[in-house]
C-alpha cells in the first residue's frame, strides 16, 4: 500500500465495511491458539451466544462461515434448495439483484416482484406471486432488510404477514446485513426463518465473518435437500467440535474481535445503539434537506419513513462527477464515502452511518461532504450542516 500520511483519521463512511472500535482491534492483536485450546471453544460460544441474542431468537442455531456476506447468501442458497427449485426475491435494488443472480448463476429459478426506484418492496406483489404459486414451487422468500444501495428499509414484518396471507409454506429468509445493531429486528417476532449477517457492517468487524441464524423448519428443509454440497452444509457444521463447526480451521482473530464488539453492543444496550443509529440519520437526513433547497441533490428514497438509518442515498443531477466527489471529500476532507451502485453508478452518492459512529463524527463527515459539494461548484441550499446540528442539539 503507498503510504500517504493522513493527518489525524480519515472518517469511514461506507456503508461496510465500518470504522473497527480500538478496542476490538485491540482484542484481535494476539497470537493465534492450538485448537485444542479451551479458549477456542470458549470464543466460539461467545460469539454463538451473542448473535443469537442479537437477532432475538431462543431456538435458532448460529452458522458462522470464514466468508464475506456474499458467503453467508451462497450457504443460504445451496443449504435451503436445490437446482432447479424456485426461490421468490422481492426487488429491493442492488442487493436484491445481486442475490437473485447468485442464485441463478448455482442452477435456481428465481422470481422477482418489479423495482420501482427508491421506493420498498411491493408487498402486493410479493404476496400475488405466492398466491400464484399454487403448487408451491416457491422454496423460500430472500428479503432484504435494508438495501443497501438504495438505502431504502422494508418491513419484513409486512413480508410475514404476505406470506401468511398467501398460505404459502415458503421458507422466510432475511438479509439483515446492513441493519444488524442498527436498526430493530427480532427474529422470533417477526417469524423470521433464516437471517443472515456478515461482520464488517453494524458489527464493527473486518470483513471475514457471514453468518446465518437458522431455525428448526429451516434447518429440518436443509437435512432432507439432497443437493450435493460440503463447504456451506449446515449439517456437517452442527457439531461441537471447532474444528467441525467452520469445516476447518476457525478464523480465530475475527472472532476474538467480534466478542469484543458483541461486549461494545451489549455493554451501551441494544436499545441504546437503535437509538443512536436513529439520531444519527437524522442528522443526516436533516443535512440533505438542507442541501436539496440548491436543486443539485437529493434523496433517492421517496418516502421519509423508508429511509434508512444504516445509510443515506444522496442521487445527484447529471453532469456532477461522482467519483470527483468523493475523490474531493476523500482527499481534501478526508471524508470516505460510497458511490452508487447497479442502476445508480454515477448517478448517486452514499453516507454510510452504522457502526461505530458519534455526533462529533457524523457532524465531522455531513461538513466535509458538503465542503467538497461547495468545492465542486455544485448548488448546495442553506445550511445542511447547520441542520444537522440542530437535529442533533434538539
Ligand atoms: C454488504 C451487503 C451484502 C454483501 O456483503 P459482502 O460482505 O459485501 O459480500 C449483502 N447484503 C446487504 C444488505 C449488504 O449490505
Amino acid at each position: 500500500m503507498t503510504s500517504i500520511r493522513i493527518p489525524g483519521r480519515r472518517f469511514l463512511h461506507s456503508p461496510g465495511p465500518t470504522p473497527i472500535p480500538d478496542a476490538v482491534l485491540h482484542a484481535m492483536s494476539v497470537q493465534p491458539m492450538d485448537l485444542g485450546d479451551p479458549r477456542v471453544d470458549a470464543n466460539i460460544a461467545a460469539c454463538e451466544q451473542g448473535l443469537k441474542r442479537l437477532v432475538h431468537t431462543r431456538s435458532a442455531d448460529i452458522f458462522m462461515h470464514a466468508a464475506n456476506g456474499h458467503g453467508a447468501w451462497e450457504a443460504v442458497i445451496e443449504n435451503l434448495t436445490a437446482p432447479g427449485e424456485t426461490v421468490l426475491v422481492p426487488a429491493t435494488g442492488h442487493f436484491s439483484e445481486s442475490w437473485a443472480v447468485q442464485t441463478e448463476a448455482l442452477g435456481r429459478t428465481v422470481v422477482r416482484t418489479p423495482w420501482r426506484e427508491g421506493w420498498p418492496m411491493d408487498m402486493a406483489a410479493l404476496e400475488q406471486a405466492l398466491r400464484e404459486d399454487k403448487a408451491h414451487a416457491i422454496k423460500a422468500v430472500f428479503a432484504i432488510h435494508t438495501d443497501t444501495a438504495s438505502g431504502v428499509t422494508n418491513d419484513l414484518a409486512a413480508v410475514h404477514r404476505a406470506i401468511d396471507a398467501a398460505r404459502h409454506p415458503a421458507l422466510f429468509v432475511a438479509d439483515v446485513v446492513s441493519t444488524l445493531a442498527a436498526i430493530p429486528f427480532s427474529m422470533d417476532e417477526v417469524g423470521v426463518d433464516v437471517a443472515v449477517g456478515a461482520s464488517q457492517k453494524g458489527l464493527m468487524c473486518p470483513t471475514g465473518l457471514g453468518f446465518a441464524a437458522v431455525n428448526a423448519r429451516a434447518f429440518a428443509v436443509a437435512e432432507g435437500n439432497r443437493s450435493p454440497r460440503f463447504y456451506w452444509d449446515w449439517v456437517r457444521r452442527k457439531n461441537d467440535q471447532s474444528y467441525r463447526k467452520f469445516c476447518g480451521t476457525p478464523p480465530q482473530n475475527l472472532l476474538l474481535g467480534l466478542e469484543a464488539a458483541l461486549g461494545l453492543i451489549f455493554s451501551e444496550g441494544l436499545e441504546a445503539v437503535w437509538r443512536r443509529h436513529a439520531q444519527i440519520a437524522h442528522a443526516v437526513q436533516a443535512a440533505v434537506e438542507g442541501w436539496r433547497e440548491g436543486g443539485a441533490v437529493d434523496f433517492f428514497a421517496q418516502d421519509p419513513a423508508t429511509r434508512s438509518h444504516s445509510v443515506t442515498t444522496v442521487k445527484v443531477e447529471p453532469g456532477i462527477d461522482i467519483e470527483a466527489l468523493r475523490n474531493m471529500a476523500r482527499d481534501r476532507f478526508q471524508v470516505a464515502l460510497a458511490g452508487g451502485l447497479g442502476p445508480q453508478t454515477g448517478r448517486a452518492f452514499r453516507i454510510g452511518h452504522l457502526g461505530d459512529c458519534n455526533p462529533a463524527m457524523i457532524l465531522g463527515a455531513i461538513a466535509g461532504v458538503e465542503g467538497a459539494l461547495i468545492a465542486l461548484g455544485v448548488p448546495v441550499g442553506d445550511g445542511g450542516t447547520r441542520r444537522a446540528v440542530q437535529s442533533l442539539a434538539g
